[in-house]
Protein backbone atom coordinates (compact mmCIF):
# COMPACT_ATOMS: atom_id res chain seq x y z
CA UNK A 1 0.00 0.00 0.00
CA UNK A 2 1.12 3.04 -0.97
CA UNK A 3 1.21 5.77 2.11
CA UNK A 4 2.80 9.13 2.34
CA UNK A 5 3.44 11.11 5.57
CA UNK A 6 4.89 14.76 5.19
CA UNK A 7 5.34 16.16 8.52
CA UNK A 8 5.95 20.46 8.13
CA UNK A 9 7.70 21.86 10.78
CA UNK A 10 9.41 25.30 11.24
CA UNK A 11 13.05 24.22 12.65
CA UNK A 12 15.48 21.69 12.68
CA UNK A 13 14.86 19.54 15.99
CA UNK A 14 11.27 19.89 15.95
CA UNK A 15 10.85 16.82 13.53
CA UNK A 16 12.25 14.79 15.98
CA UNK A 17 10.69 16.17 19.54
CA UNK A 18 7.07 16.25 18.29
CA UNK A 19 6.65 13.78 15.44
CA UNK A 20 9.96 11.15 15.99
CA UNK A 21 8.05 8.49 17.03
CA UNK A 22 4.96 8.62 13.97
CA UNK A 23 8.32 9.20 11.67
CA UNK A 24 9.68 6.29 12.74
CA UNK A 25 6.99 4.00 13.02
CA UNK A 26 5.47 4.71 9.80
CA UNK A 27 8.83 4.90 7.83
CA UNK A 28 9.12 0.99 9.76
CA UNK A 29 5.70 -0.02 8.48
CA UNK A 30 6.44 0.80 4.94
CA UNK A 31 5.24 4.43 3.99
CA UNK A 32 6.67 6.91 2.29
CA UNK A 33 7.45 9.84 5.00
CA UNK A 34 9.44 13.31 4.10
CA UNK A 35 9.75 16.48 6.60
CA UNK A 36 10.13 20.42 5.19
CA UNK A 37 11.56 22.54 7.26
CA UNK A 38 10.99 26.38 7.30
CA UNK A 39 14.16 27.87 8.53
CA UNK A 40 17.61 27.22 8.38
CA UNK A 41 19.24 26.89 5.44
CA UNK A 42 21.97 24.69 3.51
CA UNK A 43 25.24 25.04 4.71
CA UNK A 44 24.38 25.58 8.34
CA UNK A 45 25.16 23.62 11.37
CA UNK A 46 21.36 22.87 12.39
CA UNK A 47 20.80 21.38 8.17
CA UNK A 48 23.94 19.34 8.69
CA UNK A 49 22.23 18.23 12.08
CA UNK A 50 19.09 17.78 10.15
CA UNK A 51 20.46 15.92 7.72
CA UNK A 52 21.99 12.88 10.57
CA UNK A 53 18.24 13.21 12.01
CA UNK A 54 16.16 12.60 9.16
CA UNK A 55 18.69 9.75 8.47
CA UNK A 56 17.84 8.21 11.75
CA UNK A 57 13.95 8.39 11.30
CA UNK A 58 13.83 7.17 7.59
CA UNK A 59 12.84 10.23 6.50
CA UNK A 60 14.84 10.93 3.31
CA UNK A 61 17.01 14.76 3.03
CA UNK A 62 16.32 17.52 4.28
CA UNK A 63 13.81 19.42 2.12
CA UNK A 64 14.68 23.64 3.51
CA UNK A 65 12.83 26.36 2.34
CA UNK A 66 15.89 28.23 3.62
CA UNK A 67 14.19 31.34 5.59
CA UNK A 68 15.60 32.69 8.77
CA UNK A 69 14.75 31.84 12.29
CA UNK A 70 12.90 34.44 13.17
CA UNK A 71 14.96 35.29 16.37
CA UNK A 72 18.35 33.58 14.62
CA UNK A 73 19.34 36.00 11.84
CA UNK A 74 22.40 33.01 11.68
CA UNK A 75 20.17 30.87 10.67
CA UNK A 76 19.63 32.29 6.71
CA UNK A 77 22.30 34.73 6.28
CA UNK A 78 20.82 37.44 3.88
CA UNK A 79 17.37 35.47 3.92
CA UNK A 80 13.97 36.99 4.94
CA UNK A 81 12.55 35.88 7.77
CA UNK A 82 10.14 33.04 7.78
CA UNK A 83 7.33 34.94 9.78
CA UNK A 84 8.08 37.79 7.09
CA UNK A 85 7.44 36.51 3.93
CA UNK A 86 4.68 37.04 1.95
CA UNK A 87 1.96 34.62 2.54
CA UNK A 88 1.66 33.69 -0.95
CA UNK A 89 5.28 32.87 -1.28
CA UNK A 90 5.70 30.87 1.84
CA UNK A 91 2.38 28.80 0.34
CA UNK A 92 3.64 28.17 -3.01
CA UNK A 93 6.70 26.91 -1.81
CA UNK A 94 5.08 24.15 0.49
CA UNK A 95 2.41 23.73 -2.18
CA UNK A 96 5.33 22.31 -4.10
CA UNK A 97 6.40 20.59 -1.89
CA UNK A 98 2.64 18.70 -1.47
CA UNK A 99 2.67 17.78 -5.15
CA UNK A 100 5.91 16.58 -5.30
CA UNK A 101 5.43 14.58 -2.84
CA UNK A 102 1.84 13.80 -2.88
CA UNK A 103 1.15 12.90 1.18
CA UNK A 104 -1.94 11.29 2.35
CA UNK A 105 -1.57 12.91 6.00
CA UNK A 106 0.60 15.88 6.70
CA UNK A 107 1.35 16.76 10.02
CA UNK A 108 2.04 19.91 11.60
CA UNK A 109 1.64 22.21 15.04
CA UNK A 110 -1.48 23.21 16.47
CA UNK A 111 -3.04 26.50 16.73
CA UNK A 112 -0.57 27.65 19.31
CA UNK A 113 2.54 26.10 17.62
CA UNK A 114 2.18 23.55 20.07
CA UNK A 115 3.87 25.77 22.38
CA UNK A 116 3.62 29.25 21.36
CA UNK A 117 7.13 29.61 18.99
CA UNK A 118 5.78 32.34 16.47
CA UNK A 119 7.54 30.54 13.70
CA UNK A 120 5.60 27.04 14.94
CA UNK A 121 2.33 29.55 14.70
CA UNK A 122 3.10 30.45 11.49
CA UNK A 123 3.96 27.09 10.46
CA UNK A 124 0.70 25.68 11.22
CA UNK A 125 -1.10 28.47 9.28
CA UNK A 126 1.15 28.18 5.96
CA UNK A 127 0.74 24.76 5.96
CA UNK A 128 -3.24 24.48 6.39
CA UNK A 129 -3.42 27.47 3.83
CA UNK A 130 -1.15 25.55 1.43
CA UNK A 131 -2.93 21.77 2.18
CA UNK A 132 -6.16 23.66 0.67
CA UNK A 133 -4.44 25.58 -2.02
CA UNK A 134 -2.28 22.10 -3.45
CA UNK A 135 -6.06 21.02 -4.68
CA UNK A 136 -6.72 23.68 -6.79
CA UNK A 137 -5.30 23.82 -10.68
CA UNK A 138 -5.65 27.15 -10.70
CA UNK A 139 -3.33 28.30 -8.52
CA UNK A 140 0.74 27.68 -8.07
CA UNK A 141 0.57 26.50 -12.05
CA UNK A 142 3.79 24.98 -12.73
CA UNK A 143 5.13 23.22 -9.48
CA UNK A 144 3.35 20.23 -9.99
CA UNK A 145 -0.02 18.26 -10.64
CA UNK A 146 -2.76 19.21 -8.14
CA UNK A 147 -2.93 17.07 -5.13
CA UNK A 148 -5.09 16.93 -1.77
CA UNK A 149 -4.23 15.17 1.15
CA UNK A 150 -6.44 13.20 3.07
CA UNK A 151 -6.12 14.86 6.63
CA UNK A 152 -3.92 16.82 8.99
CA UNK A 153 -2.91 16.04 12.25
CA UNK A 154 -1.78 19.13 14.44
CA UNK A 155 0.70 17.59 16.81
CA UNK A 156 -0.18 19.20 20.53
CA UNK A 157 0.46 17.83 24.20
CA UNK A 158 -2.80 17.09 26.23
CA UNK A 159 -3.41 19.73 28.88
CA UNK A 160 -3.24 17.06 31.85
CA UNK A 161 0.20 16.00 30.64
CA UNK A 162 1.37 19.09 30.75
CA UNK A 163 0.43 20.11 34.21
CA UNK A 164 1.75 16.77 35.71
CA UNK A 165 4.98 17.38 34.52
CA UNK A 166 5.59 21.09 34.88
CA UNK A 167 6.56 20.85 38.43
CA UNK A 168 9.23 18.43 37.67
CA UNK A 169 10.19 20.43 34.63
CA UNK A 170 10.47 24.16 36.21
CA UNK A 171 10.91 23.28 40.00
CA UNK A 172 7.27 24.65 40.83
CA UNK A 173 3.76 24.39 39.57
CA UNK A 174 2.30 26.64 36.76
CA UNK A 175 1.51 29.95 37.76
CA UNK A 176 -2.06 30.53 37.75
CA UNK A 177 -1.78 33.49 34.73
CA UNK A 178 0.68 31.20 32.83
CA UNK A 179 -0.10 30.24 29.28
CA UNK A 180 -0.15 26.66 28.93
CA UNK A 181 0.98 24.55 25.71
CA UNK A 182 -1.23 22.03 24.43
CA UNK A 183 -4.70 21.57 24.50
CA UNK A 184 -7.71 20.00 26.95
CA UNK A 185 -8.00 16.57 27.20
CA UNK A 186 -10.72 16.03 25.38
CA UNK A 187 -10.01 17.88 21.95
CA UNK A 188 -6.69 15.51 21.57
CA UNK A 189 -8.04 13.27 18.88
CA UNK A 190 -5.32 10.81 18.08
CA UNK A 191 -2.85 8.96 20.42
CA UNK A 192 0.16 7.04 18.46
CA UNK A 193 1.71 5.09 21.25
CA UNK A 194 5.77 5.16 19.78
CA UNK A 195 7.23 2.94 22.78
CA UNK A 196 9.01 0.31 20.35
CA UNK A 197 10.35 3.72 18.90
CA UNK A 198 11.47 6.10 21.51
CA UNK A 199 15.27 4.89 21.37
CA UNK A 200 15.10 6.14 17.27
CA UNK A 201 13.11 9.05 18.76
CA UNK A 202 15.67 10.08 21.58
CA UNK A 203 18.90 9.50 19.01
CA UNK A 204 17.27 11.63 16.44
CA UNK A 205 17.07 14.44 18.92
CA UNK A 206 20.74 13.54 20.02
CA UNK A 207 21.72 14.07 16.56
CA UNK A 208 20.76 17.92 17.07
CA UNK A 209 23.99 18.51 18.76
CA UNK A 210 24.54 22.08 18.77
CA UNK A 211 20.52 22.28 20.40
CA UNK A 212 21.92 20.26 23.08
CA UNK A 213 24.94 21.64 23.83
CA UNK A 214 23.26 25.01 24.51
CA UNK A 215 20.29 23.23 26.84
CA UNK A 216 17.21 24.09 24.58
CA UNK A 217 14.26 22.30 25.14
CA UNK A 218 14.71 18.71 24.39
CA UNK A 219 17.33 18.96 27.53
CA UNK A 220 14.21 19.90 29.61
CA UNK A 221 13.50 15.97 28.93
CA UNK A 222 16.10 15.03 30.54
CA UNK A 223 14.92 17.27 33.86
CA UNK A 224 11.79 15.02 34.07
CA UNK A 225 11.90 11.75 36.21
CA UNK A 226 13.03 8.36 34.41
CA UNK A 227 9.39 7.13 34.50
CA UNK A 228 8.05 10.71 33.21
CA UNK A 229 10.78 11.09 30.15
CA UNK A 230 9.40 7.89 29.01
CA UNK A 231 6.39 8.58 28.96
CA UNK A 232 7.10 11.94 26.51
CA UNK A 233 8.86 9.83 24.36
CA UNK A 234 7.02 6.83 24.15
CA UNK A 235 3.40 9.01 23.37
CA UNK A 236 2.72 11.44 20.59
CA UNK A 237 -0.70 13.31 20.12
CA UNK A 238 -2.96 14.88 17.57
CA UNK A 239 -5.00 17.25 17.09
CA UNK A 240 -7.04 15.29 13.09
CA UNK A 241 -8.07 17.66 11.04
CA UNK A 242 -11.16 16.70 9.57
CA UNK A 243 -10.05 17.03 5.24
CA UNK A 244 -11.08 16.20 2.04
CA UNK A 245 -10.59 12.05 1.63
CA UNK A 246 -12.04 8.57 2.29
CA UNK A 247 -11.92 8.92 6.80
CA UNK A 248 -10.83 5.05 6.85
CA UNK A 249 -7.36 7.00 5.95
CA UNK A 250 -6.06 7.90 9.56
CA UNK A 251 -3.18 7.59 11.27
CA UNK A 252 -5.18 5.16 13.71
CA UNK A 253 -6.53 2.86 10.94
CA UNK A 254 -3.49 2.70 8.45
ZN1 LIG B 1 10.90 24.90 16.84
Amino acid sequence: MDFGLLAVHAHPDDEAIWTGGTLARYADEGARTAVVTCTWAQGTTRAAELEGSLGILGAGRPRLLGYADARKAESAPGAPRFVDVPLDEAVGRLVEHIRQFRPDVVLTYDGFGSYGHPDHVHAHRVTLAAVEAAGYDQLYPGTGEPWRPRAVYLTTIPRSVVTSHWQAVFGSPPAPDQTLPGVPDEQVTTHLDVGRWAERKWAAMLAHESEVERGASMTLLTALPEQARAQMLANEWYRRVAYTGAPTTTLDSW
